[in-house]
């Protein structure tokens, strides 16, 4: 790997980061550890490539889908890459990269429309959008593809260009697909930056920045937004959920607990979105343990470039701590696990899918954010007991209902207090749809049109009528 400008300057050796295999506990590679004295000259160069590139729309809707095409050529070694640092199943990996390819056609073809404004004085207003300059994107390691593709998409084809900067823990994918994207687009329209902290808090802060768009947990996205307060960069935050299932009494818990399950442990449980605490009817109770905990205990749990695998590992060993955390002190508080509820011996950062009951509400497993394999189901006698519990967090990215009445499933949908309420199914986005989260759980709007605008500024003409 070729020395970093600033490392022949001042004649060090360049950092390493090692990447993990968590499938194994294992170094299996590295990554630069790029230091933040990198950043200047890094910005700086994105700000000249900017020039260029909010020029000419039409280019850009050009130099996207090729480079939605680049994605899909590289498919196979970026999903075994991916998998390799991230543990997810190979199938997700691949439909990851899809998503990523789909996201840069999407935007590709979106523009903004401009507005004239009329109030019957004799002028009118024009309301053009123009680019904000370079955006700084700072994602976790749970999607590290797609969360990049959801900020990079919007703000290139709005006209931006972007610092990218991976979690550590899965720096790899997203550089292979930095150089990918490369081959599509002009020198530095997007630059991937990989390193340990400071790096991107640095980033948040630079003054060279005007908007920084963070995905990750609660306590980062209130760093990242003090950070950028520095330059009053916009700001753009896409944070933690605890997101609740509804059960209604008429639900057919046969026919929906494969989707329910997939909901709470796709990804091993490591989504903003996923189910993580599912209400049932207390008569229904038993029986929506049972059906899950039977599939938690029979789910392919194994490495993800093992064919058979369903469930991979925990992505890194602090996250595998936090969760064997909350599960001990979940049965500490009175929980039982039906299934699950410890980790797994041997290699890797596995944990057994586990279902707990008997959970008080009040333990961190329920009240906070557990982002892996573990799930609470709890009873309840009447419906607005579910809704005030499934509202009762600081959360609100997401929610759903299940049900057979969709009339009814609907209207206590309608009752949640999030971005996004799903009626017998979890976690499904439309490219086309703006994606929020309420309370701590985010900050602006990403998604669909409302991602693009969120990449944009307003810039108004004044004109009269006549000279
Ligand atoms: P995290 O907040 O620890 O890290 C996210 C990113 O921020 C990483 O790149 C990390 O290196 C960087 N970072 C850490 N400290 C920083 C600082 N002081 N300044 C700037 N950047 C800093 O989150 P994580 O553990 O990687 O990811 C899991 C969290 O992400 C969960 O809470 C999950 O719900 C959330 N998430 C939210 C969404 C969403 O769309 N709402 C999507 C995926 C994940």
């Amino acid at each position: 790997m070729p020395t970093s400008e600033p490392d022949r300057v001042l004649g060090r050796r360049a950092a390493r980061l090692a990447v993990v295999d968590p499938a194994t506990g294992e170094t299996f590679d590295e990554a630069p550890d790029q230091q933040p004295d990198e950043l200047d000259a890094v910005v700086d160069r994105a700000h000249r490539a900017w020039h260029g590139w909010r020029a000419d729309p039409v280019a850009r809707t050009t130099a996207l889908r090729a480079a939605a095409d680049a994605v899909e050529t590289a498919g196979d070694d970026l999903a075994r890459l991916l998998t390799r640092e991230q543990g997810k199943p190979l199938a997700e990996s691949y439909a990851e990269i899809a998503r990523t390819a789909a996201r840069l056609r999407y935007f590709a073809d979106l523009a903004p429309r401009t507005r004239r404004i009329t109030d019957g004085r004799p002028m009118h207003s024009e309301i053009r959008w123009r680019p904000l300059g370079p955006v700084a994107a700072i994602v976790p390691w749970n999607f590290p593809l797609q969360l990049a593709a959801a900020k990079f998409a919007p703000a290139l084809a709005a006209g931006n260009t972007m610092v990218l900067k991976p979690s550590p823990f899965t720096p790899l994918a997203t550089r292979l697909l930095g150089s990918v994207l490369a081959t599509a687009l002009p020198k530095d329209v997007l630059t991937v930056v990989t390193g340990r902290e400071p790096l991107g808090a640095r980033l948040a802060s630079h003054p060279g920045i005007r908007h920084v768009t963070f995905t990750g947990s609660v306590p980062t996205g209130r760093a990242v937004a003090e950070a950028a307060a520095a330059s009053l960069a916009r700001v753009t935050l896409e944070l933690g959920g605890n997101d609740a299932a509804v059960l209604l009494d008429d639900v057919e818990v046969d026919r929906i607990a494969d989707r329910l399950f997939w909901a709470a442990f796709r990804n091993c449980g490591q989504v903003c979105m996923a189910v993580k605490r599912v209400y049932a009817p207390a008569r229904l109770h038993a029986e929506v343990v049972e059906a899950l905990a039977q599939r938690a205990k029979t789910v392919a749990v194994g490495p993800g470039l093992n064919a058979e695998t369903r469930l991979g590992p925990v992505n890194n060993a602090p996250q595998l701590a936090s969760v064997e955390q909350v599960t001990k002190q979940a049965l500490a508080d009175g929980a039982r696990a039906a299934a699950g509820g410890h980790r797994l011996d041997g290699p890797g950062y596995f944990f057994a899918p586990t279902i707990l009951t008997d959970v008080p509400p009040s333990s961190p497993v329920v009240a906070e954010e557990q982002f892996g394999p573990v799930l609470p189901v709890l009873p309840y006698r009447r419906l607005d007991e579910a809704v005030a519990a499934a509202n009762g967090t600081g959360f609100g990215l997401g929610g759903s209902v299940w049900g057979t009445d969709l009339d009814q499933a609907e209207a206590v949908a309608d009752r949640l207090e999030c971005g996004t309420a799903w009626i017998n199914h979890h976690a499904e986005l439309s490219l086309a749809q703006p994606f929020a989260g309420v309370k701590n759980s985010g900050v602006g709007v990403a998604g669909g049109l409302w991602g693009l605008y969120g990449n944009l500024r307003p810039f108004v003409v004044h004109r009269p009528q006549e000279a």
